[in-house]
């Protein structure tokens, strides 16, 4: 028999060299703000930009779970262009030129396979309307890799959903970013984080969790303690 010991230290030590890479070439993206800056938590966003904090490790293998599947995927088959709308970075997945739907965004989840597209996430559909706004598209492909398929038994399996969006879904999700991306950008003329749990999904705190859980516990905290007193 063969002897066998977990290198915890090993696996940390992966996973922390994958946040600094991840971090790194988080610095190298284009300047501005992003569609996903603006989808999801605000609060975090701030944080990113004003005293960013590195990946933990959980967050550090899901991103990298994420960008690499998308890498092997989808990356060799279609154009990936980026483009800009209002002062918003849209960096769209692909543009599958040859398919009779161009827009294509891809998605890997632990979500089960067996859930329908209006089971998954709502910050989905945003993110892809708002693409749809920067290509002048109303159509795309949602190519979701759910990576324990429906569990039964858990093995990765690849959904693709084609979505339609009408002219006003898609304007008025483009005027909601717009609302977002102001209310950003006034908290950081002020140099004021904005008010944590109150612009983000539920699930985005718990998620990994968020790297800066502590630190939007402690201010909620000490604003319950300020508003008691
Ligand atoms: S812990 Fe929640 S509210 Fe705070 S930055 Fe993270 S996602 Fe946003």
């Amino acid at each position: 028999m063969v002897d066998w010991a977990e290198d915890i230290g090993l696996a940390n030590k992966i996973l922390e060299d994958i946040g600094t890479d991840l971090a790194e070439s988080d610095k190298t993206r284009a300047k501005g703000t992003h569609v996903s800056q603006l989808i999801y938590c605000l609060t975090r966003s701030y944080y990113d930009q004003t005293s960013p904090l590195p990946l933990n490790p959980q967050e550090a293998m899901l991103f990298s779970t994420g960008i690499g599947l998308e890498t092997v995927l989808l990356r060799p088959r279609m154009k990936a262009p980026s483009g800009e709308k209002d002062g918003i970075h849209c960096p769209v997945d692909g543009l599958n030129i040859e398919g009779p739907v161009p827009l294509v965004e891809f998605k890997s989840t632990r979500l089960s396979a067996s859930k329908g597209p209006e089971e998954l996430p709502k910050t989905w559909v945003k993110q892809i309307m708002a693409y749809m706004y920067a290509t002048e598209q109303r159509e795309a492909t949602l190519a979701v890799l759910h990576l324990m398929g429906s569990y039964h038994p858990p093995f990765p399996v690849l959904k693709c959903w084609r979505m339609t969006a009408t002219d006003k879904e898609v304007w008025d999700n483009w005027q909601w970013l717009l609302d977002r991306k102001r209310i950003l950008e006034a908290h950081l003329v002020r140099q004021e984080a904005p008010k944590q749990f109150k612009w983000n999904e539920p699930w985005e705190c718990t998620t990994g969790p968020c790297k800066y859980l502590l630190l939007c516990q402690a201010n909620q905290s000490i604003e319950d303690i300020r508003a008691k007193s």
